[in-house]
Parts: structure tokens; sequence; C-alpha cells
């Protein structure tokens, strides 16, 4: 055995699988952002191969998606991870230069926080 795979089979043994919980997925929170992006293991990837693709219109077709647990668990993740540690840091970052800014403006400024 290859010991890539070794490797796999130990970090696996501390892997929680995943609850129903962590995989419900809801639209109003999937399309907030200005790009979609999903990963998807070999397995759904098979299984949406045999989707049905709809007209909707000239311009748009329309097809669903089946995603396992781990795949929409990881969706998920992903959204969460890309909130507190992409969007909040930038928010962060922006902000707090933006005070920076008005103390050098007006030293004695008093911001409210
Ligand atoms: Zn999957």
């Amino acid at each position: 055995m290859d010991a890539h795979k070794n490797y796999l089979i130990e970090k696996s043994k501390k892997v929680t699988m995943p609850t129903e919980k962590d995989a419900e997925l809801t639209a109003k929170y999937m399309f907030t952002n200005d790009t979609f992006i999903l990963d998807m293991c070999l397995n759904c990837v098979k299984k949406n191969r045999k989707s049905e693709i709809v007209n909707v219109d000239d311009e748009h077709q329309s097809f669903n998606v089946t995603l396992c647990r781990i795949c929409r668990s990881n969706f998920n993740a992903q959204r969460t991870r890309r909130f507190f540690k992409y969007e909040v840091p930038c928010f962060k970052r922006d902000y707090e230069g933006e005070l920076k800014k008005k103390k050098e403006v007006s030293p004695i400024h008093e911001i409210v926080e």
C-alpha cells in the first residue's frame, strides 16, 4: 500500500461524517455571491451525468443537481469559511482603514463603535 493511502487511512480515522444538519441546503443562503462554485465528488458527478436539461427560455436552461451529504456539507462549510475567513477579514481591514483615515484627518474626531 502506498504512503499516501496510508496517510489518508490514518487521517480518516479522526473524521466525523457530516450530519444531515451539516448538509442541509437553503437556497437563499446558497446564492448570495456573484459567483457560484460547487465541488462535487465522483459519485455525484456520475449521478449528475444523467440529469435532464430543461429549456427555460431562449437564454436559460435548468437541471436538477444531486449531491450526497458530504458534497452538501462541504458546500455549506465553504460558504461559512468564505464568510468568516475572507469576507469578514476583508471588511475588518477596510473598516479599520476607514477609521484610521478619519483619525488622521481629525485627531479629535470621536469615533463611536
Ligand atoms: Zn458527493
